[in-house]
């Protein structure tokens, strides 16, 4: 708009159009004359700039930018997704590969960050995916997110029933022998009253017959007289019932009260009330898939769940079910330096587990070329994007230059104040969430665990309180090692007699994947003061623990 009025009139300096977005709603504001009113609309909808702007208000990653928009300087998603934005896509800070050495940085240029801030900046960017898909209620649903409030269209149980096995009768009813109703013989739902003097039998969730406000359980009655052709008294010989008799009349031992043993109807449910709200997450517990489908809900709005796209960077790098480069099978005896890529398979062991559906891109070599395309296929695949490797400071760490300088791609924060995890990247690219996880093993599955999880269930429109894993205060039962930044030290927490118990499961090297197996915490110790010589955290000691995994069983 301010392009196309200074072409008309230097004076369009002096207009103030503003633009922005509340939700999904689309705001520009004309100026006043009905004549600038028309010029400033012909550029806004000649230009492709509005179907632009709807595009990616609509969530699209807009692949058609508008005419003039240099296809390697895409950051327009900024104008529309967040006012905090900068209107440009700030100066890459990141070292531009094509021109060598000397113009490799020896320090990293990205400020190192404490994870507090961290976690703050990906809830920034990581707001629920704007789709909402409509769901039939079944075991699907698990791991879904209600984005509308459901009512009960219906009052349950609808008639008054019973909660046990038993007889409906009158309250008014003295212990005595009674006249047997079945279901057979009579029907409860033509509303016919049940006559004096009968009692009906009912099983368990069945609703009462007219007239009957109280039941007596089947245990406090006893068999009088059997009906058929060998209908005859039993009452003190049972061994002469017939297997075709049914019930004829039956002595009530107890007497009882009005609504005993009845569920009043709407008990359960009462019709029009709130049975699950926006934001409620379906468990796999089990619980909200029962509410929905007791109250009859066929289908409910779910926001969508992300789906992520996986890959992994390093030319050493090597499939663990595709070893046609190899040397040979045992290749460490052939002096082969490669590694298995680890990550991707335990990546996707993680993401599955939690429910997330996963592309696999594979593994990605250490060029620009590669790393454009593949990136761009994820971006294109998935609603986030996870890479593994290339983020520190080495000659063929590509991730942050390629994010910044070929993709248009902002990076929130490129260095972490933490151990394992210091490279960890996050960056949007066209307002897609994307990280660029360290590639030693740890460290990738411990920033999954406090970074990609939670950024998942936000983008799934889980509440905010929910994104986390839990926290809780364990008492650890070795000495730990407490060094200068914050660590994570993978731990096994189980309950025991005295509470909570975490202990250590060896080496923390961020290399050392199998401190992760068996590993169900990760316990928060504080960085210690760079000149405290306390480099120890006695055993006993109480600490903070995120929570991973399922929490270990009293031994
Ligand atoms: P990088 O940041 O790419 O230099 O990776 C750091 C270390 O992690 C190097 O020793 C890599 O060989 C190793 N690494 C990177 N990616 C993987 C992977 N997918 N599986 C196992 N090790 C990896
Ligand atoms: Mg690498």
């Amino acid at each position: 708009m301010m392009k196309a009025s200074l072409e008309r009139t230097p004076l369009a300096a002096l207009s103030r159009p503003v633009a922005g977005t509340i939700g999904n709603a689309l705001i520009v504001t004309l100026p006043g004359s009905p004549k600038a009113v028309k010029e400033n609309l012909t550029a806004l909808l000649e230009g492709g700039v509005l179907s632009h702007a709807i595009d990616l208000i609509g969530g699209g990653a807009s692949s058609t930018t508008p005419g003039h928009t240099h296809p390697h300087h895409d950051h327009s998603h900024a104008h529309v997704h967040s006012h905090t934005h900068p209107h440009h896509a700030p100066t890459p800070k990141s070292h531009d590969p094509s021109l060598g050495a000397h113009a490799r940085h020896r320090h990293s240029p990205y400020p190192m960050i404490e994870l507090k801030d961290a976690l703050e900046i990906v809830e920034k960017y990581c707001r629920p995916l704007r789709a909402v898909s409509i769901m039939p209620v079944n075991q699907n649903l698990r791991g879904s997110v209600l984005a509308e409030d459901v009512y009960a269209s219906v009052q349950l149980p609808s008639h008054p029933s019973t909660n046990v096995d038993g007889y409906a009768v009158k309250s008014t009813y003295a212990p005595g022998v009674y006249h047997v109703l079945t279901p057979q013989s009579f029907h409860t739902r033509k509303g016919i009253p049940l006559p004096d003097g009968s009692i009906y039998r009912i099983n368990t969730g069945s609703p009462l017959p007219n007239g009957a406000d109280a039941v007596i359980m089947v245990e406090d009655t006893e068999l009088v007289t059997i009906t058929g052709p060998a209908s005859q008294r039993v009452e003190g010989s049972l061994s002469s019932q017939t297997e075709s008799g049914e019930e004829e009349t039956v002595r009530l031992l107890v007497g009882t009260e009005p609504g005993e043993n009845v569920r009043q109807p709407g008990s359960d449910v009462k019709k029009g009330s709130l049975v699950l709200e926006k934001g409620t997450v379906i468990q796999a517990v089990g619980g909200e898939v029962g509410a929905l489908t007791f109250i009859g809900k066929k289908q409910v709005p779910v926001y969508k769940k992300p789906v992520v796209a996986i890959m992994s960077t390093g030319n050493e790098l090597v499939d663990l079910h595709n070893t046609r480069n190899f040397p040979s099978e045992e290749h460490g005896k052939d002096g082969w330096q490669g590694i298995f890529d680890t990550n991707r398979p335990s990546l996707q062991a993680a993401l599955e587990g939690f429910g997330y559906q996963v592309v696999d891109l594979g593994i990605v070599a250490d060029d620009e070329e590669s790393h454009v395309s593949t990136i761009k296929r994820g971006l294109q695949e998935a609603d986030l994007l996870l890479t593994t490797g290339g983020t520190s400071m080495g000659t063929s760490d590509l991730l942050k230059p390629v994010i910044e300088r070929q993709l248009g791609g902002i990076v929130h924060f490129g260095r972490l104040n933490l151990k394992p995890g210091k490279p960890t990247t996050f960056a949007t690219v066209n307002s897609k969430p994307l990280f660029a996880l360290p590639g030693n093993p740890a460290s990738a599955i411990v920033m999954f665990h406090i970074f990609v999880l939670p950024a998942l269930r936000m983008l799934g429109g889980w509440p905010i309180s929910r994104c986390f894993l839990p926290r809780i205060r364990v008492k650890i039962s070795d000495e730990l090692y407490v060094d200068t930044r914050p660590e994570f030290h993978r731990v096994y927490v189980r309950a025991s007699g005295d509470g909570l118990v975490a202990s250590s499961t060896g080496g923390q090297r961020s290399s050392r994947i199998a401190s992760l197996a068996g590993a169900n915490g990760l316990v928060i110790l504080p960085g210690r003061a760079k000149d405290s010589k306390n480099d120890r955290l006695h055993a006993g000691s109480m600490i903070e623990v995120v929570m991973i995994g399922e929490m270990g069983a009293a031994e």
